[in-house]
């Protein structure tokens, strides 16, 4: 990924110790991930060995790594390594020791949201009397919030998966099997611009009604609709999109279900405004779709937030009624499946700007007609 100019690094750094500061807690702990890469603008490899960015209020933050990661770390962080703190740990020291000899005892500390298991229980066990707490509040609230750099990566990485998406509902599908049509969609996200190929699903004829198919050595016939979700990431930031083709003709009954599900998803992604509650946008397709009488077989979420990560947040899911905020960006995607028969979705990344939504994802999403 190219790395952010080291400002916005410090000042994401300064923004979640006041997140911390804000909420009670003395520090979050933050283990290689997505967190730490919207951080400090690289990723550490996420191994055995312990490396931990502390981000205490007050105090510059502290990153404690192998010794042998240094060179890494100092060749990634550039200048921002000035205003960070490294504490390398030699192969026999004890790291959680390290940690909680820095933090103390009786504080509240938040760790990652992936941090694994092991890591948190000998860093519980180092930190006397330690309150730990989940770190997502605090930086979920910073990240769902892109700048305009983020927004047009988001831009790039959508545009770069409707070609995807285009190439491969140009070509023959008829008479392959799911995973050949898959294995191609990747190369096709790579060769459009993305830095890896995150996933590629190829839902054929009956398979079509499951949302997260896997695909299989399933041929694909005339009269099969074909749900292709497609991703991947370029420049650290994720794309995301479905288009639904059909095998020759579609019969008059899955023409019905496409036309609602495609009036359904329009009107969700021009529902989009700052200060809508994403409840109210999951509701605004599922009505559509609710009263078109296929309300049951839409069975999942309408979207879910995007960016460093395909999932984060907002989730826009009847449980919540938060209003979506001016910088968020999320996927638009009803679907509708008839279990053994068939299925359909529509999925766009919309940002929400101050004049309201903008679709990222471009193609045509009318039903695509192939060979
Ligand atoms: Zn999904
Ligand atoms: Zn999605
Ligand atoms: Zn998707």
């Amino acid at each position: 990924m190219q790395p952010f100019p080291e400002s916005v690094h410090r000042a994401r750094l300064e923004a979640a110790a006041s997140e911390a500061a804000g909420r009670g807690v003395d520090a979050v702990l933050v283990t290689p991930s997505s967190d730490y890469l919207y951080l400090l603008g690289y990723n550490a490899p996420p191994l055995e060995r312990l490396t931990c960015l502390i981000v205490h209020p007050g105090a510059p933050p502290t990153l404690v790594l192998p010794h042998l990661e240094v060179p890494l770390a100092r060749h990634e962080l550039g200048a921002l390594a000035d205003g960070i703190e490294l504490r390398p740990w030699e192969e026999t020291d004890d790291p959680f020791g390290v940690v909680g000899e820095l933090l103390g005892k009786g504080r509240r500390v938040a760790v990652q949201d992936q941090m694994w298991a092991r890591f948190v229980l000998r860093l519980r066990a180092a930190m006397d009397g330690v309150d730990l707490v989940e770190a997502g509040p605090m930086l979920n609230a910073l990240r769902r919030t892109k700048s305009p750099e983020e927004f047009d990566r988001l831009r790039a990485a959508a545009r770069a998966a409707d070609q995807a998406m285009d190439a491969i509902t140009a070509g023959h599908l008829s008479g392959r099997t799911e995973t050949d049509v898959a294995a191609q969609v990747r190369d096709l996200l790579r060769e459009t611009g993305h830095d890896s190929a995150d996933w590629a699903i190829v839902a054929s004829g009956p398979n079509a009604a499951s949302p997260h198919h896997t695909p299989g050595e399933r041929v694909i016939l005339d009269g099969d609709a074909i749900v292709l979700d497609i991703g991947g990431t370029a420049n650290g930031y994720a794309s995301d999109t479905t288009r639904t083709a059909f095998v020759g003709l579609p019969p008059e009954e899955f023409q019905d279900l496409y036309a609602v599900l495609q009036q359904a998803q329009a009107a969700a992604c021009d529902a989009i405004r700052p200060g809508i509650a994403a409840r109210d946008v999951d509701r605004v397709a599922r009505e559509i779709i609710t009263d078109a009488g296929y309300g049951p077989l839409f069975t999942h979420r309408t979207g879910h937030g995007i960016g460093l990560e395909t999932h984060e947040e907002p989730y826009l899911v009847e449980s919540n009624p938060d209003p979506l905020r001016e910088g968020d960006a999320f996927s638009i995607e009803p679907g509708i499946y008839v279990e053994g028969r068939w299925g359909a979705r529509i999925e766009d990344i919309v940002i929400c700007t101050a004049d309201g939504g903008e679709r990222l994802n471009r193609s045509s999403r009318d039903l695509r007609i192939v060979a």
